[in-house]
């Protein structure tokens, strides 16, 4: 039985695949190369389809770049180990040099970055997040081991008649004039207690994406998304994005102190300690599925800052926007984010690999973590064969694909640019950096097309335009997915100027049918 047969059922996704249907792009792809995929028709013809979605921007170097599948083909032809858990393995130690050597070039700091390696986005997440609350948990650890040494010393001095406890800190415990030291040990104990048991605190910016995860997905804005699996793990405080002020408002907001007691000058001090509340602070510094929006420096600036002031580490991902694809190996270097954490995946593997990378600063980092976390599959050999090729192909020539990245993306959204100074009523806004690119379009709730109102209502506007595209022009392109108005346009950095002009022919026949509200926007090919 082949998977073809229309009557066997549909068991994988069923229903994604009826919604893709609906819009006419439920098509089986057979071959792909570069930026063009391609489908068999009814005639036998292989058509090919210029794919601007880039595989969710995974595919910096195209499909099935040249090198990549050479350096899987030499992974098989010399009969490698895929699987060799816990055993010396040389390549996920080249693929961290090489990850540090480009942290150096872009940051200038020489503190090296230590490499934990995942499966997808979302588990790198995750890694940086648990990390993060092991380095917060073995805070607390300390914190507590450093009040429970002066209290113990408290109780000594108290009894021993050396210090006597004024009246006021017994007030502020809540103890009564005869209790002695004891007690009062036990009150601030209590306190710190309480604090300790509470969960942690994960700081975001409003409009993030971080993956789907039953943790990353609290980190993930979207509500659509996030709110039916609120009770699965630690929750983030959404801070305001780009608002000045905001981001050490938001530290502020969640700083916690607890008590601890000192003996100084013959008497009992009662002082506030600072508790470490927040894990970490996650951002995209350009948000992806957020509609592709940039942190600018100054709100960096800001993050770092308030960071450093309350000691909270700050994990960058980069997941979409790194791996070359802004014209910088890391897009937080345009803006001189240096994080503690950097997360990659998607474009790592080289676009037929999974796999995902945690980098950790050594400042930050936790030893003791690495035996207390690990995954079957995460560093495994066949994919950091490939993110080492992958970074060696990025890293050739003096970054040429960096340079190819940031001309090829200066292009596309000139082209960008002119269809919205030509259709202003249809295109809000161009936004992004380099081929990490967004074109929001305006609402279309009082459009004259019902089916353009239904969409806008239930949130699935872009996809129209994703099916429009597909079938008029046989494009392919997605809306980001926390986001739909805005079309992601995230193509490899080989994108050349023939598939320019092709976009930009389907984007201004787009705007055509949505500025005259012309029913062929659903016309099927
Ligand atoms: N973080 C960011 C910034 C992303 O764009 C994505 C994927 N869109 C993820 C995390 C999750 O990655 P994955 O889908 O591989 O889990």
């Amino acid at each position: 039985m082949t998977t073809t047969e229309s009557h066997a059922p549909e068991l994988a996704e069923p229903q994604m695949l009826g919604f893709l249907a609906q819009l006419g792009i439920d098509v089986e792809f057979i071959r792909a190369e570069g930026d063009t995929l391609f489908y068999r028709d009814g005639a036998g013809e292989d058509v090919p389809v210029l794919d601007v979605a880039g595989g969710y921007g995974a595919l910096i170097l195209g499909h099935n770049h040249p090198e990549i599948v050479d350096a899987a083909r030499d992974f098989f032809a010399a009969g490698r180990p895929v699987l060799a858990q816990a055993s010396r393995q040389s390549d996920p130690t080249l693929v961290a040099r090489l990850l540090n050597d480009i942290l150096r070039r872009e940051f200038g700091d020489p503190e090296p970055y230590y490499a934990v390696f995942a499966n997808s986005g979302a588990e790198g997440v995750e890694v940086a997040m648990k990390h993060a609350e092991f380095a917060r948990v073995l805070r607390v650890q300390d914190l507590l081991t450093e009040i429970e040494t002066h209290l113990a010393a408290v109780v000594e001095a108290v009894d021993s008649g050396a210090a006597r406890v004024p009246e006021e800190v017994l007030r502020r415990l809540g103890a009564e004039p005869g209790d002695g030291p004891g007690i009062l040990a036990d009150r601030v104990r209590a306190a710190v207690a309480q604090q300790a048991a509470q969960p942690p605190v994960f700081l975001t910016f409003a409009g993030s994406f971080h993956g789907k995860l039953a943790g990353s997905i609290q980190l993930t804005h979207n509500a659509g998304f996030r709110v039916p699996f609120a009770g699965l793990a630690a929750s983030a405080r959404f801070v305001a994005f780009e608002q000045p002020g905001a981001v050490a408002e938001a530290v502020e907001a969640e700083g916690v102190d607890v008590p601890d007691l000192l003996v100084e000058g013959g008497e009992i001090r009662l002082v506030q300690r600072p508790f470490p509340t927040v894990a970490a602070f996650v951002l995209e510094v350009i948000q992806g599925e957020g509609g592709i929006r940039m942190v600018s420096a100054p709100i960096a600036a800001e993050v770092r800052a308030a960071a450093d002031a309350a000691g909270i580490p700050v994990v960058v991902d980069e997941i979409q926007s790194g791996m070359g694809r802004t014209g910088a190996f890391f897009a937080s270097s345009h803006i001189g984010l240096r994080a503690d954490y950097f997360v990659l995946a998607k474009g790592l593997g080289g676009g037929i690999a999974k796999t995902a990378v945690t980098l950790i600063r050594e400042s930050c980092y936790r030893p003791d973590f690495e035996l207390l976390h690990s995954s079957t599959f995460a560093r495994d050999g066949f994919s950091t064969a490939l993110a080492l090729r992958t970074l060696r192909v990025l890293e050739a020539d003096g970054g040429a694909v960096y340079r190819l990245a940031a001309r090829a993306g200066e292009r596309l959204r000139t082209t960008l640019e002119k269809v919205r100074a030509d259709f202003p009523d249809v295109v809000a806004e161009v936004r992004g950096r380099g081929l990490m690119l967004g074109v929001e379009f305006r609402d279309q709730s009082t459009s004259p097309l019902p089916p353009l109102r239904e969409a806008t209502a239930n949130g699935i506007l872009g996809y129209l335009f994703s099916g429009y595209l597909f079938r008029a022009h046989r494009i392919r392109t997605f809306p980001t997915a926390s986001a739909v108005s805005t079309l992601r346009l995230e193509p490899s950095v080989y994108f050349g100027d023939e598939a320019v002009a092709e976009l930009d022919g389907a984007l201004r026949a787009l705007c055509s049918l949505l500025r005259t509200g012309d029913p062929r926007l659903f016309e099927t090919a």
